[in-house]
Order: structure tokens, then sequence, then C-alpha cells
């Protein structure tokens, strides 16, 4: 039998946060009860320096059932960030961790479906959303669209897997010798390989709280899979700089014979399209640039990802 940490990120999720504590246990004991997880087993809470009483209700359920533990962040790291404090703090305990936004949009009743496969030999099972009615039209159009748009950069991932996995001791500590500090996990995960497999699930709508992604964390984070994980923006610059110059090319071609043939040209309109065409295309080409030399400044300095302020598992009473 093999002891189950199920990891939390909260940001500001004291709504949220009794009903999934709530449920968690429910599931948790019926795990232990029925012998597929030891009684070690625990739910454990990120507090991503939440600015509500998210840190004081993890406390409080810590004290009330030994089943949850807590970790708490010094300040507001991100999502990403704060998933992998958890899983690098759980791993310690676990042998197997189970990732899982506080929100219960994910099934937890998949969990059943995630320890079948780790019986058959699995170190990372990836949860898959079925379906997304309940999403809005327009995350559903976004997310969608965006994986396709990574397929095409050769990121490989998991289509329509967000952060809900399971991953064994070994695929955490595998994962903890990836050194980066640009973080996108469902992007790294498929790196670390070993024998994985898929459990389909069908997504829930929030039930409590509101959404955490708003649509500018949304895009940095789309930007951030893309950047830290595919070169191909920046071959794409190439490819383009090589195309615009055959097209320059032939034009000069187009404007010779218009010449010899005695036509006039409207020498302003052509001239003041290409260099605000080619200027507009010059920025855009730095700009995609300066986001790679961005990411390798942050790399360089190699600052901690995420610092702990508090971490219940070194609690004495417990
Ligand atoms: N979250 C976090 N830090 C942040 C933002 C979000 O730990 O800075 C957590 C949040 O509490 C939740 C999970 O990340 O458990 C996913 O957030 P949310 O459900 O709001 O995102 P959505 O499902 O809307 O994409
Ligand atoms: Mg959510």
């Amino acid at each position: 039998m093999e002891t189950l940490y199920i990891v939390i990120p909260c940001y500001n999720e004291e709504e949220m946060l009794p009903i999934t504590a709530r449920a968690l246990i429910a599931k948790l004991d019926m795990l232990i009860a029925d012998g597929r997880v030891t009684p070690e087993s625990r739910v454990m809470f990120v507090d991503d320096g939440s600015k509500d009483k998210t840190w004081n209700l993890i406390e409080r359920f810590h004290r009330s059932c030994e089943l949850f533990t807590g970790v708490k962040l010094s300040r507001n790291r991100g999502h990403q960030n704060a998933l992998l404090a958890g899983l690098m703090a759980a791993k310690d305990h676990a042998d197997i961790i189970v990732s899982m936004d506080a929100d219960l949009q994910d099934d937890i009743n998949a969990i059943d479906g995630f320890l079948d496969k780790r019986a058959e030999g699995c170190e990372i099972v990836y949860g898959v959303r079925s379906a997304r009615e309940t999403d809005t039209g327009f995350k559903r159009f976004t997310a969608e669209g965006y994986y396709k748009l990574l397929e095409a950069m050769g990121v490989e991932i998991t289509y329509n897997h967000a952060d809900y996995r399971l991953m064994s001791k070994r695929a955490v500590e595998a994962l903890a010798e990836f050194d980066e500090v640009n973080l996108f996990l469902r992007g790294m995960v498929p790196m670390v390989g070993f024998k994985s497999d898929i459990v389909t699930y069908e997504r829930a709508a929030r039930q409590a709280g509101e959404s955490k992604y708003p649509l500018k964390k949304m895009l940095a984070l789309a930007v951030e899979g893309i950047t830290s994980l595919s070169v191909k923006p920046i071959r794409l610059i190439t490819t383009l700089g090589i195309v615009i110059f055959i097209v320059s090319l032939l034009m000069l071609v187009y404007f010779l014979i218009i010449h010899l043939a005695g036509k006039t040209v409207a020498g302003w309109t052509t001239t003041v399209v290409s260099v605000w065409a080619l200027g507009g295309l010059q920025l855009l080409a730095i700009g995609v640039i300066g986001e790679y030399i961005g990411k390798i400044y942050l790399e360089t300095k190699k600052r901690p990802k995420f610092i702990i302020e508090t971490n219940l598992e070194d609690d004495p009473q417990s």
C-alpha cells in the first residue's frame, strides 16, 4: 500500500476551502478504509500568500483532523510555483501525489481511476477533461485553441489536461531535477517520461469564489507555455525575414519592369507602406527575441521559485 498526498494550491479560497476540505476528507477516508492508501495519507493545502482567511482555515483543519496538513508560502508566487512547492514538500512523505485545484472543478472520483493506473505500474497519470460544457464559451474557445497552438509549436502536451494528475515519488523527484525558474508544469511533466496514462473525467463549474485566473494571468501563462518550451517563434521570425526578402526582390523586378515600360510609379504610397510594414515587423521580431532574453535573464538569476514560511508537517504536535 502506498501513501497518498493530495496537493492543492490555494489563493484567496476562503469561500471554497470548507467545501473542498469536506469533499476531500470524505474521499480520503474512503480510500483509507478501502485499504487503497495508507492511513498516513494526507490532504496538503498550499497557501500561495492569500490575503484572506485561507491560511487560518488550513491551520484550523490541521488542528481538527490529522489528515489535513498545509504549507504556507511567504508571498503570492502564482499557481505553478505554489503547485511545485506543494509537490516538493509532499515528496518527502508520500509515495504518490495527486495535484488538483481548490475549486473542485476536477472530479475527485477520478482519483480511483488514477490509483487503478498506478496499480498497473504508471508513474504519471494525467487527468483529461472529456467535456468543457461548464466553461464559458470564451474560455473553451481560447483554451482549446491554445492547446492546438502549443502542438503547432512542437510542445509535447496532453490535450485538455490541466494540473490534475497523479505522480509517483520517483516522477516528482525527476521533476525536481528540472532547474528552470520559468515554470509551465503541464509541459514539463511529459519530459520526465516513465510509463504514463490518462484518465478522463467531466469538469464541473466552480462552486464558490471566482476564477483566480483573469485574462491577464491566463495570457501570461499562455506566453510562458510557448516561450519556455519552444524556440519556434524565433525560427518563425527567420522564416518571415527570408519571405520578406524574397517579396522585396519580386517587387524590385516589378517596379523595374514598370519603369522600363515608361509608366510612373506612385512613389509615396509604396515608400510609406513599406517603411511602416518593415518597421512594425522589426519591432515585433525584437519583441519576440526580447521575450527569450528576458527568460534567460531570469534563469541566470536562479532566484528561488518559492519560499516556505510555515510547514505544518514540521509541527511537533502532529
Ligand atoms: N491559484 C494559486 N495562486 C494564484 C492563482 C491561483 O495558487 O496566484 C490557485 C487557485 O486557488 C486554484 C488554482 O490555482 O486552486 C486554479 O485557479 P482557478 O480555479 O481560479 O483557475 P481556473 O480554473 O479558472 O483556470
Ligand atoms: Mg478553476
